[in-house]
């Protein structure tokens, strides 16, 4: 965070983190994953919100086992989290050993096998071992593992995890669900693996048949849709709110174009005290993550944003540090007028426009807009437990 940031009063946009509803998130997703252990993902900075504030309060709800993409990301999650078991997905990077002693980091091994018990030596250090079931991304192919098994390599040095991936969880009725399932489970049930984790978010909804001894959601603790039916209906608490100052309010008139390139025309106004509407021009823009594809123009309309709980639509392009709304419609426009705006924040992201909302206008997923969120907000952590 840049000094600029810490004070309100200097900020364009300002991002309020709810760690309580973070809290509940995990909660209800441990819930839901029954006698399995739910862990926390917290790869990317905990997707945007912040590591050295989300993972304290994911301890503290309960959560014990948190999974990181890479090594440097390990050993943030180790000072938060003294006492966790902290898996690093990117597996056993070159030149790296000393970090994942030091900092008691696991890695999740896809191929690099050799290397890490090379490196381990006599100490068995853990690790978890990741399979290849369908995803074709990352994991040790099923031939393999098997192969491994055989040579005795890791018959004194077992893998305290065995996990694999799942490529369209979001998707229930998708049949490779299914097939990734099946195939983990005659390979775990083969070789007596002890400890076991398919699902991500998504898997979490598609049943105990998904849950095996550990679960690992990201998006969902974080307040955005794991599966399609979340778009609708979504069971987890929003966690971040984002909104903007505003800079201006202004009247424009009907034929008027607004912003770069001129895409969106002013429509006249059905306001009884004239043909003009009124915009509001907002102090954030793409350099904040506020992607600009979330823009509106005349032929396809935008992201929506909301003050006081009213929805008002985007007019024009994204800017880089701008974005305009057209306020016309909003019921308390009157204490807008004169200079009453100053002070005024519009909500980007929040309660009345869903993370996932946005994401859909913009052609993207939750995931992308969270990780893609600024520095230059004003951050504020609330409802700690
Ligand atoms: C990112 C990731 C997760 C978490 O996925 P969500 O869809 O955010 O719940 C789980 N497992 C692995 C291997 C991942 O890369």
């Amino acid at each position: 965070m840049n000094s600029l940031s810490e004070n309100v009063d200097l900020a364009g946009g300002r991002l309020t983190i709810d760690l309580g509803a973070l809290a509940d998130n995990w909660r209800l997703l441990n819930q839901l994953s029954g006698a399995s252990e739910c862990s926390a993902v917290v790869k990317a900075d905990a997707y945007g919100i912040g590591i050295e504030q989300a993972v304290p309060t994911l301890w503290k709800a309960g959560c014990r086992t948190f999974f990181v993409a890479l090594p440097g990301e390990g050993v943030r999650v180790r000072k938060a989290a003294p006492d966790a078991i902290i898996y690093v997905l990117a597996g056993y990077l070159p030149r790296t050993f000393e970090i994942y002693r030091d900092h008691a980091l696991r890695p999740v091994i896809n191929d690099e096998i050799n290397a890490w018990i090379e490196a381990s030596g006599e100490n068995n250090f853990p690790y978890a071992i990741q399979l290849e079931t369908g995803m074709n991304r990352l994991g040790m192919p099923i031939s393999d593992f098997e192969a491994l098994r055989k040579s005795g390599l890791i018959a004194s040095h077992q893998p305290d995890l065995v996990i694999s991936h799942l490529a369209c969880a979001d998707t229930p009725d998708h049949p490779l669900n299914e097939q990734q399932r099946a195939e983990f489970q005659k390979i775990v049930d083969r070789y007596a693996c002890k400890y076991t984790s398919l699902a991500n978010s998504a898997g979490i909804f598609l049943g105990p048949d998904y849950h095996n001894d550990l679960v690992r959601p990201g998006i969902a603790l974080y307040g955005g849709a794991a599966a399609d039916e979340h778009l609708q209906n979504n069971p987890m608490r929003p966690v971040i709110c984002v909104e903007a100052r505003i800079l201006q309010v202004k009247s424009v008139l009907p034929g008027a174009s607004v912003g770069y390139g001129g895409v969106e025309t002013i429509r006249p106004s059905d306001r009884p005290d004239g043909r003009e509407r009124i915009l509001a021009t907002l102090s954030a823009g793409y350099s904040d993550g506020y992607l600009r594809s979330a823009g509106s123009s005349d032929k396809q309309p935008g992201a929506c944003a909301a003050w006081r709980g009213v929805r008002v639509p985007l007019i024009g392009r994204v800017s880089m540090d701008l974005v305009t709304v057209d306020m016309t419609d909003h019921p308390d426009i009157d204490q807008l007028m004169g200079d009453k705006w100053q002070d005024e924040w519009i909500e980007l992201i929040g309660p009345t426009v869903p993370l996932d909302e946005v994401a859909c206008s913009a052609g993207t997923i939750g995931y992308e807009l969270l990780t893609s969120l600024g520095t230059r907000y004003h951050r504020t952590y609330i409802n700690d437990l």
